[in-house]
């Protein structure tokens, strides 16, 4: 290859650079303009392109534009394939009748692995429909700042639960071959750190100490790694002042000698020009390329002009990088693009993905839904509803959208574009009038997100009806126009929610937001609470499924839910912070109520020391104590309760979980095995110990007590 067509490869461009019209202002529904193609891929080489601009496509058009490209590559020297990467963040959500999943948040509050799978399955299977071979998903960034408008795409705030989690997506997404029809390359993302932004708003600084960074932020992108992951994109801020494109430590020293990644790894979105235009890291934007390709950058997702390979060429010419490490960066790109199969035809006809968009996927959407939903709070047993007999009041912005069910990332980036939904689709209010009859409900949105709105008919609303199901929270967006200064709902939603409550009908919350909105002024007069997060096209009918217990809901929140905006801690501190924190959250990291009991007995331990090599079992009986089957989330904390050396220890950290389903009566052992390394944690020369000492054990309201050797 020549050097040209090298760096091409390590080029990528957005769709909208070789598209009609300009490139800020593309013709939609965009066309690929013949000529700018061919300037992209005959004079530039480049190697890959994303994404689209505003815009969901059909998979018809999707095929046309993949084609396009194809055609054209077939007409170089070495006939080298483009990479098409998009994001499908919750589904494949620039396709037009895909499956929309709950994001991730809500994925994670199932605490099912499997379904995470299945989703990333289906996902894999409607991208390849559309002839696009690589996501750029999951996120893996551990969701520990509530304030952050991207805490949605995380699996939320515990590392344990992100990694089982990193591990079942990228397989669902890879299988056990990328190569082949019904398989996508993953992509992890942001590695590393992104996700604890110290001042909540997106693309802003972290602060992480390097030891705290491989205890927390590392894990999950080591098991995805460990996992097969084929690709990986950078954090687009900085850690402790160095922007991570330009970390050769995180990206070259971690990433390749440690975890051993032989992947490729893409930019973010314009982040090497970031580095001299946003941060002034450097004096140059020919300097900014250098900095980040020396540190271990493959891909520029560039994502507007030729502008890199440009520098990158000069910057080799005259020695300032080296072949070996273009080498390096094109072959990572080539062995994706193989084991992807784009060497041969990989554009397959429609018809031979039956099951787009199909009622078995939509099913498997509704279970993924149905055990995100959170049961937060249920004064006198308020819920389940009956059906009969039953008059109800459905209210709130949020009561008859799809918009608001679904956030982000949804046919557009930002998702409110409402034209390309579906609009058989079933909203909340839709899904309740399914389950007790259109008569036997009366509907007023009664207030805005951010605005009042006229609501004096509510009093005289509520008056005729038994309940009220109030449905709040936030308006549908994503990244950094997602930033927020206040973490409470607007107050006019708390203000009709006030006012709801004094009419003296029970209210039931129902909450769609992408991250914990605070409702500590009126949450003590709300009869039941709902968490749905953003549950995706079949998220009105979960709801409905729980409200009226044809569910027996099994959501266990991902993140603590905080109750002031000031007290803002993980539940995983350290015992120093616990004495302070005499306040409690609004709800607890884990918690989630069913419509049957559980009861916990019998926690045992094989012996009370762990010493080298051998391993801890931990088993605990649990007994449905309740009239209904249901599904528990058994989960399995330690903590360290002296500690000899450098770090404090945590109070108590997720080591083990398992969803279990019982029968009213049935009694199910619980097992789990723990080694030595599962009570690590990294000391402040990066090492990985265990120290020796008590630890304890707890599972549900059971504890117990071992010693470590
Ligand atoms: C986001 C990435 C996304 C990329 C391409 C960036 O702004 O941070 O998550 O994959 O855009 O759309």
């Amino acid at each position: 290859m020549t050097l040209e067509e090298k760096v091409g490869q390590m080029t990528q461009i957005t769709l909208a650079v070789v598209s009609k019209g300009t490139v800020n202002n593309p013709q939609t529904p965009q066309e690929i303009d013949t000529n700018k193609l061919k300037k992209a891929i005959l004079q530039y080489h480049i190697g890959s392109i994303l994404n689209v601009v505003n815009h969901a496509y059909s998979r018809k058009h999707w095929h046309q534009i993949l084609h396009q490209i194809q055609s054209i590559t077939n007409r170089t020297r070495l006939k080298i394939p483009v990479l098409y990467g998009i994001d499908a963040i919750h589904g494949s959500n620039y396709i037009l009748g895909s499956t929309l999943f709950p994001q991730e948040i809500g994925q994670a509050a199932t605490w099912n692995p499997a379904l995470v799978k299945k989703a990333a399955e289906i996902t894999a299977y409607e991208t390849r429909a559309a002839g696009i071979p690589w996501v750029f998903s999951p996120v893996l960034g551990v969701g520990k700042q509530p304030l952050w408008p991207r805490l949605y795409e995380t699996f939320g705030e515990d590392t344990y639960l992100t990694s089982k989690m990193a591990v079942a997506i990228v397989k669902g997404y890879e299988g056990i071959d990328i190569a082949g029809k019904y398989h996508v390359a993953s992509c992890m993302k942001h590695y590393m750190g992104y996700s604890f932004p110290l001042s909540g708003k997106d693309r802003t600084p972290a602060w992480i100490p390097e030891n705290y960074l491989r205890k927390y932020f590392l894990p999950p992108f080591s098991a995805a790694v460990e996992a097969g992951s084929h690709t990986l994109m950078i954090n687009s801020s900085s850690i402790n002042g160095v922007p991570v494109h330009a970390d050769h430590h995180i990206l070259t020293d971690i990433l390749r000698n440690e975890l051993h990644f032989k992947g490729l790894a893409v930019s973010d979105w314009g982040d090497i020009e970031n580095l001299y235009t946003k941060y002034h890291f450097v004096r140059s934007e020919k300097e900014a390329v250098k900095v980040a390709v020396l540190a271990g950058v493959d891909m520029s997702m560039v994502p507007f002009d030729y502008s890199f390979p440009k520098y990158l060429i000069e910057l080799v010419k005259e020695g300032q990088i080296p072949m070996s490490r273009i080498n390096q960066a094109v072959k990572r790109i080539l062995t994706v693009k193989e084991e992807l199969g784009l060497f041969d035809d990989f554009v397959y006809p429609e018809k031979d993905y039956p099951k787009f968009g199909s009622a078995e996927f939509k099913t498997d959407n509704l279970k993924t839904a149905q055990e995100s939903i959170t049961l937060l709070k249920n004064n006198n047993q308020v819920l389940p509803l009956k059906k009969k007999h039953i008059k109800i009041l459905v209210t709130g912005f949020a009561a008859n959208s799809m918009a608001t069910l679904n956030g982000g990332w949804t046919y557009t980036w930002q998702g409110t574009k409402t034209d390309f939904f579906d609009n058989k689709k079933t909203t909340i209010l839709k899904a309740i009038q399914n389950k007790i009859g259109k008569e036997n409900v009366f509907y007023s949105k009664g207030t805005n997100f951010n605005k009042p709105l006229d609501n004096s008919n509510i009093t005289n609303l509520a008056k005729k009806a038994d309940y009220i199901v109030l449905c709040l929270g936030e308006m549908p967006y994503a990244e950094t126009p997602g930033n927020i200064n206040d973490l409470y709902l607007p107050e006019n939603q708390v203000n009709f929610a006030l006012k709801l409550a004094k009419t003296g009908k029970p209210v039931i919350l129902v909450l769609t937001e992408g991250r914990p909105r605070l409702i500590s002024k009126f949450a003590d007069k709300m009869s039941g609470i709902i968490m749905a997060y953003l549950p995706g096209n079949q998220g009105g009918n979960a709801i409905a499924d729980v409200l009226f217990g044809d569910v027996n809901p099994s959501g266990k929140l991902p993140f603590t839910y905080p109750r002031f905006p000031n007290s803002l801690e993980n539940y995983n501190i350290t015992y120093d912070q616990q004495k302070i924190d005499t306040c409690p959250p609004q709800f607890p990291f884990g918690f989630g109520l069913s419509y049957t009991t559980f009861r916990y007995s019998k926690l045992r331990l094989n012996c009370d020391t762990l010493s080298k090599d051998k391993t801890l079992k931990i088993s605990v009986n649990i007994t449905n104590t309740g009239k209904r089957a249901g599904k528990e989330v058994v989960q399995l904390y330690i903590g360290d309760l002296y500690r000899n050396a450098t770090i404090l220890p945590d109070v108590k950290r997720l080591v083990g979980f398992s969803k279990i389903n019982l029968l009213p009566g049935e009694t199910k052992t619980v097992s789990f095995s723990i080694k030595k390394p599962d009570l690590s944690f990294v000391n402040r020369k990066m090492k990985t110990v265990t120290v020796s000492g008590t630890y304890k054990v707890q599972v549900g309201n059971l504890t117990r007590k071992f010693y470590l050797k």
